[in-house]
């Protein structure tokens, strides 16, 4: 069966998910999921027909939580989909490149490789910032550039003076995907108003990180009109249930939108705690983290994140060297895991 596949397809391994790796414990921090289960109501009077492409109460209420107009928001199946929309709008197999700045998210190169686009590495310099002079050299053929910030896994955010360089150098020639699926933790930092100047920017946003709704499946990608069209032009015809739809607008209804801004709030200042303790041991860095999650690094990071796996503490290894991204959980989840770490090092240096 391997053979039928096609060639590109043959060389692919799946996205090892941190729900695909999986584990067996009590506390949970490796996707960056929201601890928070909100409930919901759903009817399910209308599941005979189909749902409309881009349902327009949701449309609107998004473009108004996150304050631009309708027709520069477009839903999809989360913001894992608006990803694989713009490689298949604008990338042309064989021909056409991505470039990304790694240490960053899996997705960029999967959704590339899966249908033939190159794939241009630019590591970012050694404090997490963009390479300008790196990515400038190397945009040949470069129809999209991502950038994520905060940048999972290391929690910075990108400075927004090199954005907006970025965004000059890219003119007409290449479009600036900015993932901004963390920034309702931080939405000071959000490029948004640059759509205002920037035809060439796209903006990736998220229900599953802040809006605690990672199974629902829904995202968003914010650009300029002539962009969203585009994009149009290659989503499926009936991308989003209609429960998806019937619950997301209940998440961004004026009472979900202040549930989730007190939530967000908690989680920032459960992440402020865990920085405070995880930084108090010594041998141990905490990288200052702008989203839901930390990454710290320390020596052995590696056996250290797999000690708290055999303790039931799943978190996240990074492909940096010694480095483990903690989702930040509850109070008493974030109690435990410090402690635990915290145990674990004493015992080292003791
Ligand atoms: C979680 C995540 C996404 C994917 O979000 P979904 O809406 O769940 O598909 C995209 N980008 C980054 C950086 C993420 O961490």
């Amino acid at each position: 069966m391997e053979k039928l596949a096609r060639k590109q397809v043959q060389k692919l391994t799946p996205y090892l998910s941190a729900r695909r790796i999986g584990g067996s414990g009590d506390v949970w921090l490796n996707a960056n999921e929201s601890p928070f289960n909100n409930q919901y109501q759903t009817s399910f009077e209308r599941l005979n027909r189909y749902s409309s492409c881009q349902p327009k109460e949701l449309i609107e209420a998004y473009a108004s939580y996150a304050d631009v107009e309708p027709e520069q928001v477009l839903t999809s199946r989360g913001a894992d989909e608006g990803i694989e929309l713009l490689v298949r709008a604008f990338c042309e197999p064989g021909e056409d490149a991505i470039l990304y700045c790694p240490p960053t998210y899996g997705m960029y190169s999967i959704s590339a490789e899966t249908i033939g686009i190159e794939t241009k590495i630019v590591p970012s310099t050694s404090d997490w910032q963009l390479d300008l002079d790196g990515i400038e050299a190397n945009l040949e053929n470069v129809k999209l550039v991502f950038v994520c910030s905060p940048n999972n896994p290391t929690g910075n955010l990108i400075k927004r003076e090199d954005i907006v360089a970025l965004l000059e150098i890219t003119k007409d020639r290449a479009i600036v995907v900015m993932d901004e699926a963390y920034i309702d933790f931080c939405p000071e930092a959000s490029t948004k108003d640059l759509l205002a100047e920037y035809e060439n920017l796209a903006i990736l946003r998220t229900l599953s990180k802040a809006f605690a709704l990672a199974g629902l499946r829904c995202g968003f990608t914010l650009a300029n009109k002539p962009l969203i069209d585009v994009l149009l032009k290659v989503i499926a015809p009936y991308p989003v249930p209609i429960p998806v739809t019937d619950i997301a607008c209940q998440a961004l209804s004026e009472a979900g939108l202040s549930r989730a801004k007190e939530q967000v709030s908690e989680l920032n200042r459960n992440r402020d705690y865990l920085e405070q303790v995880l930084s108090s041991i010594e041998g141990m860095t905490v990288y200052q983290g702008w989203g839901n999650y930390l990454l710290i690094q320390c020596s052995e990071g590696d056996a250290l994140f797999k000690s708290a796996w055999d303790n039931g503490i799943i978190l996240r290894n990074s492909p940096i060297k010694d480095c483990i991204r903690i989702s930040v959980g509850n109070r008493e989840e974030c109690e435990v895991t410090a402690n635990f770490i915290k145990k674990q090092l004493d015992e080292r240096t003791a």
